[in-house]
């Protein structure tokens, strides 16, 4: 029987390779030109560090995560998101002492058990960012241009920029208190997450996804009227710099991440036309996470883009660059003595760093001529008993149909020429 790929993957078929690797060319240009450095760390990582690092009481950590023993009894646990472990290995591998700011990007699969739907998947791409060592403002509107500017740059328009500040452990408790005021009468119409979010967790009511909560929130105090003075000056300096920079943005008081350690900017990009998955970027302040995972209190800031999510909108768009995949040169042999020769040239042709190809399966000339169409060859070298014997080649241009009568060591040259035009 057929074993086919778990639910919620996805193959990426050679076709489709090429779309990727324009999305990883577009972000290794941008992360350059802002100074972010690339950083590959493992697909596992120990489980503590999810638990620690993206919090016990998330959704992620309580329902998603593909956590396994490996066979020495360690807890492990496939990388869900990839903040956790860029931060432990900003740790592990001291990448503090060399720069006071140290910003990394990363780009790779993350794996969350979640419900599959078009967008959603069990294995997805990210590339996301890390600012680690510094509180300024200016570096969450750095980041905050950087998500932009890549969608932009791949020609995606119609994009909202959410905007909110989440607060910090000294503000954030008596707004708790608030809330759980505000909620306390509703508490037996909230959904069970949100009954059980009530206690541990209510900031999360805000964001709940079930239509009823999200009605019963309506009206809810907002943590933006409960800041402290550090907080509403660094979220007034947030906002004042994206208006100097003509970065529109709407506030959104239901954008939220209730844990301790995030901190201050909250943002999500939208796209809209993607419907019910449209979030495409998420990102924010995270002072408190260095810390809980085992580090100097150190401020952070950072973003993810789910990549599955930016092609399907690039697709809707008709945005995707089309990738001609071609072969300079397809060999047509006839005969034995004629393979063997073509075989010789071929491997002096890719020896000189151009493509070719030829058919192995000793078909006729039209066939392979087929063949050669099919491939999207710029040029056909057809070799036959008598070639072989004058040491010549019948090349056809098969842009022009010109063909011509060469001595072999007249090939590379002439490819060479002729596929620059
Ligand atoms: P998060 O790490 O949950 O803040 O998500 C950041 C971004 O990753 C989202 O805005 C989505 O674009 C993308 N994303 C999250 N979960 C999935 C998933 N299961 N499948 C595809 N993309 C996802």
């Amino acid at each position: 029987m057929l074993i086919n790929g778990p639910r919620g993957t996805k193959d990426i078929l050679p076709d489709t390779v090429a779309q990727w690797l324009y999305l990883e060319e577009r972000i290794r240009d941008i992360c350059r030109c802002y100074g972010y450095r690339e950083i590959r760390t493992p697909i596992f990582e120990h489980t503590e560090l999810f638990l620690r690092g993206i919090g016990e009481t998330t959704d992620v950590v309580e329902k998603e995560m593909y956590t396994f023993p490996d066979r020495g009894g360690r807890s492990l646990t496939l990388r869900p998101e990839n903040t956790a472990s860029a931060v432990r290995s900003y740790l592990q591998n001291k990448l503090y002492a060399a720069e006071s700011i140290v910003k990394l990007f990363y780009m790779g699969s993350m794996f969350r058990y979640d419900r599959p739907q078009a967008g959603r998947y069990r294995e997805f791409h990210q590339f996301g960012v890390e600012a680690l060592g510094e509180i300024n403002p200016s570096v969450d509107v750095e980041i905050i241009l950087l998500a932009i500017e890549f969608l932009r740059s791949l020609g995606l328009e119609a994009l909202v920029l959410h905007l909110n500040s989440v607060g910090c452990p000294k503000c954030r408790p008596a707004y708790r208190e608030k809330l759980q005021a505000f909620f306390r009468p509703e508490m037996a119409e909230l959904c069970t997450d949100c009954q059980s979010r009530f206690a541990r967790n209510p900031l999360r009511i805000l964001d709940c996804k079930n239509e009823h909560c999200h009605a019963l929130s309506q009206g809810a105090p907002r943590i933006t009227d409960c800041l402290c003075d550090e907080c509403k000056a660094h979220f007034d300096k947030v906002q004042s710099y994206l208006k100097e920079l003509d970065v529109p943005f709407e506030l959104d008081s239901n954008l939220v991440r209730g844990l301790d350690y995030y901190t201050k900017t909250a943002f999500e990009v939208q796209y809209t036309p993607l419907g019910a998955q449209s979030a495409v970027a998420g990102g924010g302040r995270y002072d408190g996470l260095v810390e809980e995972i085992g580090g100097d209190a150190t401020p952070g800031i950072g973003f993810a883009i789910g990549l599955e999510r930016v092609l399907l909108a690039l697709e809707k768009q008709e945005l995707l660059p089309e990738i001609e995949e071609y072969v300079d040169v397809f060999f047509v042999a006839l005969g034995e003595a004629a393979e063997k020769t073509s075989f010789k040239l071929m491997q002096k042709v890719r020896a000189a760093g151009l493509a070719a190809a030829m058919d192995f399966a000793g078909r006729s000339l039209k066939a392979q001529m087929k063949q050669a169409n099919k491939k999207k060859s710029r040029f056909v070298a057809i070799l036959g008993e008598d070639e072989v014997k004058d040491t010549s080649i019948t090349l056809k241009n098969m842009k022009t149909s010109e063909q011509k009568k060469i001595v072999f060591e007249e090939l590379i040259p002439m490819l060479s020429v002729g596929v620059k035009n």
